[in-house]
């Protein structure tokens, strides 16, 4: 049988204390045994993966990255992004913010992925393991380094090598050695996320960020041999930009043209996962030059690599209209 190269996941967070507070109505149901969600009267939706309010950050990380892990320790690349709209979950599932405060229950897919990383390691030591880390940022269609400000958007390019992996030229990786490192990185890039802005959730709302854990592994008797024995695979772990629509915002001038870049990286996100999801792909043309998400993603998106799309999901009945939307999409991508 024939891999399916993306699987999608729903995830609807509980109502927060000020929903309930606020009276808000939940409009939405999952039929757990049957992977469907119910949102309003009728609308029907079955995913790979569905998880309700009393899922646990552990139960999701068992369940969608554990077999990418597995993938990338394997030497493949491996994808996981979270979609929806502001307020949905989408930092809180991957995991990428505020990690040193956070219960260690309560913690998302990043540093579990790390912690079970540096595990399978130390458990071969009969392989030589480098890992190195990098974590950008896609602003209006602009990459910034957010483990080096200082370099300028103009460094930064997007190239595809002649075995067509994809290289982001200009940006800093760091070789790490153990877990906290990793995590000392992506807390420092996350600061990064949000300097400079006024307007903090605003922006890290309107931006994709871009994690990334390459590997490369080698037997240790061979170590001597030439570098390219050596197996290289990479995960990606993106925090999407919200998904919510302009027209709901109001959003008028800079604004506006700010929403159709970052909404046209999601449109084209979503038309090269529907035509990988396409039974015909073989034949039909993957359009991954459309934005630079996609462009970025090309080698770990279809092909070998193996992608997860967690949709986040407010229960609330007053974000039913994104919700929907957040579905559909979701469901485009099946
Ligand atoms: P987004 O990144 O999509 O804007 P966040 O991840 O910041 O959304 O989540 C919004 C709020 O909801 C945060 O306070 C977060 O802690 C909370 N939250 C999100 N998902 C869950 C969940 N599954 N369980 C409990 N709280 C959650
Ligand atoms: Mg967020």
């Amino acid at each position: 049988m024939e891999e399916i190269p993306v699987k999608v996941a729903v995830r609807v967070r509980p109502l927060l204390s000020k929903e309930i507070l606020h009276n808000h109505q939940v409009c939405v149901r999952l039929v757990q045994n049957a992977n469907q969600v119910i949102i309003g009267k009728d609308h029907v939706f079955t995913f790979d993966f569905v998880f309700g309010k009393n899922s646990t950050q552990e139960e999701v990380y068992a369940v969608c990255i554990k077999p990418l892990l597995a993938s990338l320790t394997e030497g493949y690349n491996a994808t996981v992004f979270a979609y929806g709209q502001t307020g949905s979950g989408k930092t809180y599932t991957i995991g990428g913010d505020h990690i040193a405060s956070v219960a260690v229950d309560e913690r998302g897919i990043i540093p579990r992925a790390i912690q079970e990383l540096f595990h399978h390691i130390s458990e071969h030591h009969n392989i030589n393991f480098r890992v190195k880390v990098s974590y950008i940022e896609i602003y209006k269609e602009e990459l910034r380094d957010l483990l080096d400000l200082e370099t300028s958007v103009k460094d930064i390019h997007i190239r595809e090598d002649e075995k067509g992996n994809t290289v982001i030229v200009g940006a800093k990786e760091f070789q790490v050695e153990c877990a906290d490192e990793v995590i000392s990185l992506l807390e420092s890039g996350n600061a990064a996320r949000h300097r400079g802005t006024t307007q903090m959730n605003e922006h890290s709302s309107r931006s994709h960020a871009i994690f990334t854990i390459s590997i490369h592994q080698k037997q240790s008797a061979e170590y001597q041999n030439a570098a390219q024995d050596s197996i290289a695979s990479k995960f990606h772990f993106v925090d999407l930009a919200g998904s919510e629509r302009v027209a709901k915002t109001g959003n008028t001038g800079e604004r506006f043209k700010e929403s159709i870049k970052i909404n046209s990286g999601l449109f084209a996100l979503g038309n090269v996962i529907s035509a990988l999801g396409d039974p015909k792909r073989k034949s039909v043309h993957i359009p991954y030059r459309d934005a630079k998400i996609t462009r970025i993603l090309k080698d770990s998106l279809g092909g070998n690599a193996k992608t997860v799309m967690i949709t986040c999901i407010s229960p609330s009945s007053l974000d039913f209209d994104e919700s929907l939307n957040s579905l559909k999409y979701a469901n485009r991508a099946k």
